[in-house]
């Protein structure tokens, strides 16, 4: 992957977060990170959503054998805000709505 393609992964990751943000459908993860982070789930809103774009972005960085592309990246996040492999409902969730 070039330097570029994971900076535009990792924007398209955290335009992503911003947009389940708004549904309430990450509150559980943005509670998760401000308690690990020490940082306030209101005030540092925008530094909480960065950091869960980058924590996927990691996850699917590890993962091996991959070069994801931006659809893929995005197909590949439940729509409960989960990746789908870490979803026990992903099924469910993408054919229902969480
Ligand atoms: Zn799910």
């Amino acid at each position: 992957m070039s330097n570029i393609h994971n900076e535009m992964a990792l924007e398209n990751l955290y335009e992503i977060a911003i947009e389940e943000d708004k549904k309430g459908s990450i509150d559980g993860e943005i509670n998760r990170i401000a308690f690990e982070t020490g940082l306030h789930a209101d005030d540092d809103r925008d530094d909480i959503l960065q950091k869960i774009a980058e924590d996927r972005f990691e996850l699917y960085d590890s993962a091996p054998n991959q070069d994801p592309t931006l659809k893929e990246l995005e197909a590949r996040i439940c729509a409960c805000g989960e990746l789908i492999e870490k979803c026990p409902d992903a099924y469910e969730h993408m054919t229902q709505g969480a």
